[in-house]
C-alpha cells in the first residue's frame, strides 16, 4: 500500500502536505482536571479558533498536528468540524498524556501494556468509538502522543503507557511524539519506547526547547530519534521569553553538525493566552517572526523547507 497520512477527514497522500505544524492544540481543558485549580484552557468557541489558524494558513500552513489527548480535551467531532472549516489537514493523536492526567476510564493502572496498546491500535483500524460524522465514518489517529511525564523521572504508570505506545507505533506504522520538559528525560523516554518495538527513527522527543543542552540534542539525534523545539512563541516564563536565542544557537549547531532531518519546529498552542486576540503569538509565530531569525542566523530556504515541510512529512507518512 501506498504511504499514506491520516487527518482526521480521511487518509490522503503525504505529497498533499506543506508546511506543517507537528505539535499544537485546538482543544485543551487543564482546569477540569482534579487538583487542577487554574484556568487552563484552549476555548472552544470555533469562530474565535477558526480565525487564528487562519492566521496560519494565510502564511502558506497546510496541516497542524492536534496532540491533544483523552482526558484534557480530545474531541474528535471538534477536529472534524475545524478541518471542513479551515481547510487545513489536521491530525489527531492517541494514547494518554501523563499520569496526573490520565482519564479514570482509561484503567491505565489496571490494564496490561497488550491491552493499552490494543486501544491505541484500534482507534488507528477502526477510529475512536463515538466519533462517526454524518456518513458513518470514524476519525482516526494519525500519530501516537503526546505522550508525557510529570516529572523528570518516567513513573510506573507512565512506563507502561510509553511500552504500550511502543508496541503500538511497531504494529500501526503511526510514529511517536512525547512531552520532555525541562530534562534529559527524553532520552530515558527513547529508551523505553525502543525497548517495547518502536523505531526511533519514528520517534519525536518534544520539548526539547525547553531544556537547550546541546549534548542532551546530540544524543537524541544519534540514537536516530528527532528532537521538537515546540514552545516557540511561548511567554509563560522567562526561559521561554528570553531564550529564544539560545534555542536558534543550538539549531545552528544540529545543522552545521549535519542534522537537518532531525529537527522539528512548532509552537504548542495550548493556553487562550497564546492566541493572539488574547494579545500571544498565536498560530503563525514560525512564519511571522521565528523563521525570518533563523534566515538573519544564516539558515538557508532549502533547510527550513527540510524542517517545516519534509520533516513532518515523513514523520506523519504511514507505510
Ligand atoms: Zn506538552
Amino acid at each position: 500500500m501506498a504511504p499514506f497520512v491520516q487527518t482526521v477527514l480521511g487518509r490522503i497522500d503525504p505529497a498533499g502536505l506543506g508546511f506543517t505544524l507537528p505539535h499544537e492544540h485546538t482543544q485543551c481543558q487543564l482546569w477540569t482536571i482534579p487538583e487542577r485549580f487554574d484556568y487552563w484552557e484552549l476555548t472552544a468557541d470555533e469562530e474565535l479558533v477558526a480565525a487564528e489558524l487562519e492566521r496560519f494558513r494565510a502564511g502558506g500552513g497546510t496541516c497542524l498536528v492536534d496532540v491533544t489527548l483523552p482526558g484534557i480535551g480530545r474531541d474528535p467531532a471538534w477536529l472534524r468540524g475545524l478541518a471542513a472549516r479551515t481547510g487545513l489537514h489536521l491530525v489527531m493523536g492517541t494514547g494518554w498524556y501523563r499520569e496526573p492526567y490520565y482519564p479514570p476510564d482509561a484503567l491505565v493502572d489496571r490494564r496490561s501494556v497488550a491491552e493499552l496498546a490494543a486501544v491505541m491500535v484500534a482507534e488507528f483500524e477502526e477510529g475512536v468509538p463515538g466519533s462517526e460524522g454524518p456518513d458513518g465514518a470514524r476519525v482516526r489517529p494519525g500519530i501516537i502522543g503526546e505522550i508525557g511525564v510529570h516529572k523528570p523521572w518516567v513513573s510506573a504508570q507512565e512506563e507502561r503507557v510509553l511500552r504500550a505506545c511502543g508496541r503500538a507505533a511497531r504494529a500501526t506504522g503511526m510514529a511517536v511524539t512525547t512531552h520532555a520538559v525541562l530534562s534529559p528525560v527524553g532520552l530515558r523516554q527513547l529508551d523505553i519506547l525502543e525497548d517495547a518495538g518502536a523505531d526511533p527513527r519514528r520517534v519525536v522527543i518534544g520539548h526539547a526547547d525547553s531544556y537547550p543542552v546541546l549534548d542532551h540534542w546530540l544524543a537524541i539525534v544519534a540514537r536516530g530519534a528527532s528532537i521538537e523545539c515546540d514552545f516557540l512563541g511561548m511567554a509563560f516564563t522567562p526561559m521561554e521569553r528570553k531564550g529564544e536565542p539560545r534555542v536558534i544557537e543550538l539549531i545552528l549547531r544540529l545543522l552545521e553538525r549535519g542534522h537537518v532531518d532531525r529537527i522539528l519546529l512548532s509552537q504548542d498552542v495550548c493556553d487562550n493566552s497564546q492566541l493572539v486576540f488574547y494579545g500571544g503569538n498565536g498560530y503563525a509565530y514560525l512564519q511571522e517572526a521565528f523563521l525570518p531569525r533563523l534566515r538573519a542566523a544564516g539558515v538557508g530556504e532549502e533547510e527550513i523547507r527540510r524542517i517545516t515541510v519534509d520533516n513532518p512529512r515523513r514523520i506523519l507518512s504511514i507505510g
